[in-house]
């Protein structure tokens, strides 16, 4: 290491993180091997008592060696090379490909529409199951941490439905219950949110009381503006004068600033502009204030503020709406309806496996899980009559004979570099939609191209072990926007202890910093932002993302103590290229929502034996829409 920056900011420190080189670890033949990238044990594979997935660190959500299968299929390479693929003899009542929480739904959904005795394959790419509800294990000192790689919380802007609803309580969670769970410790000792602004696009590197902290779900309440933020904000946010008054006026100030259109004009004219225009010529606000807010919606949207819908800001509880009387519904769904587990979702994931296959997962409540360690040794296991195989990407579905009287579904797919084939009478793809045409080549031509048409919003989830957030107490903050940071958002993880888990306490404890990112490009449209975006992860090291941590976290944090080199012990960079289901916007896609069958709709037919799930088939990124998509599809195949 030559660098001198480097050094400072620890490049050359051993901390838990894997050696990467151009994102693929160095480990020999391992892009080959996915199902060998074990932490401390590169031989164990996905059928040993080593083989623990949650705890590995590095690169994470799509891993090296999930993508690669997919991709040329993709590329229309696979087949040059794959061979004749194996039969495995094995026949199931219902073959899931996707083991997210859709896939595991639809597997506990069929098992209840035709019995617990139902045997059922699940196939699934990565080296985990839960999809974007991933687990992330880390140990620090004696202790270990759990942070969540995506899915961060039971929420949604919509009401649950009765399914969904019924499948959360049907795993034993009470959601009502999440208050007591929340541990305020660490929030009561003056913790407040702030803005970083940086010294290339704000002329000084500042950290300044954030005033008006972005509302979301439980959260809020620990999340409330410091005291003075406003006072702070004004006198020292290193933007214009005019910026900072326009800036505490549309926060403040209930106007309507469309005084002449009645409320569903006023509707239709919002969600046809974007906030930014809404901001400068609308709300007239100074244009320091939309550098100040481009990227706050990333997070949520996968865009900054000129591509996302003035209506859809106002919904989510962006400033500028308070005169408008536009309620924003979303918000108070989302409050009405919150648990976040330490591990987000993929504690739902891991609950739905405790259902499917007891012996993998131990104990009997959605409290004793968090701490529940996982034996996936057990997963695929022939003696139980559901089988859960990682590292394993279906390639190719297709039904024995005519479709119309098709008795089965031949699925082939990919593992360790072999391919072998299982049968299933029905079969559901759980999976993303722009996967599906390249995997069942039978498809219509109208249906294959709605799939097509799909697009999915990349998003990396990073979380940083430090061994304490003494500077976060110095500093007096607990959450960080950085409108130009290369992670835009930090937060101290939400301080959850539940079950066995205890989160920190104190500053001293050694605590999980999670950090987002929305690879976009401003001046595009949200599709085309998405597709460049995507690129840009696939292409991105870890050790150029590693890089870009320390440094920000370095400046963002410095003046309260911190040392890149000394207080970093974990990273793991979750990175989803293939990340939140695209949900139509207004703003970009009127003319999908005024068209009689929208493409998720024409995409999710179901065709012969084959069935599709997925949050992808109701365009919507949440939980509750995974689960409802599974259970529709599982209703097609059963009900007729
Ligand atoms: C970073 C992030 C944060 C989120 N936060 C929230 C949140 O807080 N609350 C919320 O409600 N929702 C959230 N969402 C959305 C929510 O996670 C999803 O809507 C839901 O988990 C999707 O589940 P799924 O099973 O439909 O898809 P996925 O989770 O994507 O699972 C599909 C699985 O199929 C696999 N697959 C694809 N092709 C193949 C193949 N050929 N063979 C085998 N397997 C294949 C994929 O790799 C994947 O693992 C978030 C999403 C992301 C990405």
């Amino acid at each position: 290491m030559h660098d001198p920056r480097d050094r400072q900011l620890g490049m050359h420190r051993k901390i838990t993180r894997r050696d990467f080189m151009n994102g693929v670890a160095i480990t020999a033949g391992a892009a080959m091997m996915p199902w060998r990238l074990i932490a401390g044990d590169s031989s164990a594979t996905d059928k040993s008592p080593n083989y623990y997935p949650p705890a590995l660190t590095g690169m994470r959500g799509s891993h090296p060696g999930a993508f690669d299968v997919a991709h040329s299929l993709r590329d229309g390479t696979f087949w040059d090379s794959a061979g004749k693929p194996e039969d495995t003899g094995e026949t199931y009542d219902l073959i899931v490909v996707g083991g997210g929480i859709s896939g595991l739904a639809a597997a506990h959904f069929y098992r209840k529409a035709v019995g617990e005795k139902a045997r059922i394959l699940i196939l699934e790419n990565h080296d985990d199951f839960g999809g974007h509800a991933k687990r992330n294990e880390f140990r620090a000192g004696n202790k270990t941490l759990i942070g969540y790689g995506g899915t961060y919380s039971i929420e949604s802007p919509e009401p649950y439905s009765a399914i969904s609803k019924g499948v959360i309580e049907e795993l034993g969670v009470d959601v009502p219950s999440f208050p007591k769970y929340l541990k305020r410790d660490l929030y009561s000792a003056g913790r407040v949110p702030k803005i970083f602004f940086d010294k290339e696009n704000f002329g000084a590197d500042k950290l300044i009381d954030d005033p008006y902290p972005f509302p979301g779900g439980e959260t809020f309440d620990l999340a409330a503006a410091g005291p003075n933020a406003w006072d702070h904000f004004l006198a020292e946010a290193p933007i214009a004068e005019q910026a900072r008054k326009d800036f505490a006026r549309l926060c403040q100030e209930k106007k309507d600033y469309l005084p002449e259109l009645k409320p569903d004009e006023k509707e239709e004219r919002l969600s046809r502009i974007s906030y930014a225009k809404f901001l400068t010529e609308l709300a007239g606000q100074h244009p320091d204030v939309l550098r100040l807010y481009q990227t706050i919606s990333q997070p949520l949207f996968g865009v900054g503020i000129e591509a996302i819908a003035a209506a859809d800001a106002a919904e989510t509880g962006y400033p500028g709406f308070l005169g408008m009387g536009m309620q924003p519904e979303g918000l108070e769904n989302e409050r009405k309806f919150f648990f976040h587990f330490p591990d987000g979702n993929a504690t739902i994931a891991r609950l739905l496996v405790r259902k499917l296959v007891p012996s993998a997962m131990p104990g009997n409540s959605a409290t004793d899980i968090v701490t529940a360690k996982a034996d996936y040794s057990k997963l695929d296991n022939a003696s139980s009559p559901v089988r859960i195989r990682l590292n394993s990407t279906a390639v190719r579905v297709r039904h024995i004979g005519d479709v119309t009287t098709a008795k089965e579904v031949e699925v082939s797919y990919s593992r360790g570099g072999k391919l072998y084939t299982a049968r299933g009478k029905n079969t559901i793809l759980a999976c993303w939609h722009v996967v599906i045409p390249y995997i069942c080549e039978d498809l219509p031509v109208k249906q294959r191209e709605a799939l097509h048409s799909a697009q999915k919003i990349p998003l990396v989830y990073t979380n940083v072990v430090l061994h304490n957030s003494t500077s976060f107490q110095k500093l007096g903050a607990n959450s960080i926007y950085a409108p130009s940071g290369y992670h835009t958002h930090v937060d101290v993880d939400l301080p959850v202890s539940i079950g066995d888990y205890r989160c920190p306490s104190t500053p001293e404890d050694p605590v999980v910093l999670h950090m987002s990112k929305a690879p976009c490009q401003a001046g595009l449209s949200a599709r085309e932002q998405n597709t460049i975006g995507r690129m840009e992860l696939y292409t991105t090291t870890f050790e150029t993302i590693e890089r870009n941590i320390r440094e920000q976290l370095s400046r963002t944090l410095g003046s309260g103590g911190f040392d890149p080199a000394r207080d970093i012990v974990a990273i793991t960079v979750n990175r989803w290229p293939h990340g939140y289901a695209y949900e139509y916007s207004s703003l970009w896609d009127q003319e999908i929502l005024a068209s009689a069958e929208k493409p998720c709709e024409i995409a999710r037919k179901r065709f012969g034996r084959i069935a599709i799930a997925n949050s992808d088939a109701g365009a919507h990124a949440y939980t509750d829409e995974a689960i409802n998509q599974a259970w529709r599809a599982v209703g097609e195949l059963t009900k007729s």
